[in-house]
């Protein structure tokens, strides 16, 4: 039999990012998206309410959510806003690596640091010339004696300005490339990182993305994170496990549109009734539901499988993104619609989710780029 109930502890995490969501996030959400600013504050309030860092492992200062449970907070932060739930969320992406490849004293140090400072991570794998294509990565970290000199340039890096340590990929042989790809933890306040101001952009503006300059950087050699040429598993694991995530803050911005739209939908009236009397606008409202829950079991789905170890979570991983991106691209345009010029106007944040969900099908991969992970998964 399949089960869909959630369990106690599920059921009290969606509870606590809902009402962290109602509280700090909705009231700030519009404020973010005009000033571009990393919304420290509520980082702040998520480090104070035990949010932060979720499927970190306890022992470490984390929740330890397992990545159903991930799933489950990823979601209340996109109902919320995008943007500042990236700004949460991108933690996990930058210290997966170390989850996966970092050994016991690195884990105690890094996490503790994180934890401790109640700071954040950058994840930074994407280069000028890398970016579907990882393997077209450039930076090299060569070692010498107990360092590695770092150089390189990286763009597009989610939290980079605000960053106590970023998760950095180079090569440590150029001449081997991508199979020398390799991981690093490069603290920020080292001599040769020039973080540059952050991009403007069309969403998720809550959530900051800089280019950085690595220059002759010497990073210790106890900062690889597990050995040489390993880089190119731990980014592609990472993956596998944060695409769930981006699902998640899908599902949640779609929700988010979609009730707001419904609501609208029930309340205005035109022609001497609901417009949600009208079949036209009724059916949308069915396709946008219907959307919603097809994209959030998907999303459990792929969760569900990499707990279990099952086979290929990274093909449903990627379903699970591209799918419910998708999804959240088409709710979030359609609730525009059901709204009028008043989606249209900035007042309802309609117009706002729709910028956001744009976005969730580009980064950590685009749709296009999943659609090559699920083929070479299938045909396997
Ligand atoms: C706001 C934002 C936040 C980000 N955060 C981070 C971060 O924290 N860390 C990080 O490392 N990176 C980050 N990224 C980078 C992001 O992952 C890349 O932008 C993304 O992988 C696409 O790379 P690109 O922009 O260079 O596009 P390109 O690779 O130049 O792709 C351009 C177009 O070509 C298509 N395309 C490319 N190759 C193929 C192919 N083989 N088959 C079919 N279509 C293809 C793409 O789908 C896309 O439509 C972020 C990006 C943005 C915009």
């Amino acid at each position: 039999m399949i089960d869909f109930s959630l369990t106690k502890d599920d059921l009290e995490i969606i509870e606590n990012y809902k009402n962290f969501t109602q509280e700090h996030i909705i009231p700030n959400a519009a404020k973010y998206d005009v000033s571009t600013e990393f919304p420290w504050p509520i980082v702040k309030e998520a480090y104070k309410a035990g949010l932060m860092n979720g499927p970190i492992p306890k022992k470490f200062g984390g929740n330890g959510y397992n990545i159903f449970q991930s799933c489950l907070s990823s979601e209340e932060l996109g109902a919320g806003c995008v943007g500042i739930g990236i700004s949460i969320d991108a933690n996990t992406l930058a210290l997966t690596p170390l989850l996966l490849a970092a050994n016991a004293d690195q884990q105690k140090r890094f996490f503790g640091e994180i934890n401790e400072q109640q700071a954040v991570a950058a994840y930074c794998l994407t280069e000028p010339n890398a970016g579907s294509d990882v393997a077209g990565i450039k930076s090299t970290a060569i070692k010498k004696g107990d360092k590695y000199i770092l150089n390189g340039h990286k763009r597009f890096i989610t939290n980079a300005e605000v960053a106590k340590f970023h998760t950095v990929f180079a090569l440590t042989d150029p001449s081997r490339g991508a199979r020398s790809l390799s991981a690093f933890v490069v603290p920020v306040d080292l001599p040769g990182v020039e973080i540059k101001p952050h991009l403007q952009k069309m969403g998720q503006r809550a959530s900051v993305q800089n280019e950085i300059i690595y220059t002759d950087v010497e990073v210790p050699a106890e900062n690889l994170l597990g050995s040489e040429g390993y880089g190119f598993p731990i980014a592609m694991k990472t993956f596998d496990r944060t695409r769930t995530g981006v699902a998640a803050l899908s599902v949640g911005v779609a929700r988010a549109a979609f009730e707001t739209s419904r609501d609208w939908a029930k309340n205005r009236i035109q022609f001497g009734k609901p417009i949600a009397a009208n079949q036209a606008i009724g059916f949308m409202l069915a396709d946008m539901a219907t959307e919603i829950e097809l994209a959030r079991l998907i999303t459990w789905k792929a969760a569900w499988y990499y707990e279990q170890g099952l086979k290929t979570p990274g093909t449903l991983s990627a379903m699970a993104k591209m799918y419910a991106s998708d999804a959240a691209m088409r709710v979030t345009t359609d609730a525009v619609q059901v709204m009028g010029g008043d989606g249209y106007s900035t007042e309802f944040g309609v117009e706002k989710m729709m910028r956001d969900a744009k976005l969730c099908q580009i980064y950590e991969g685009t749709n296009q780029v999943q659609r090559v992970v699920i083929s070479k998964g299938i045909l396997k």
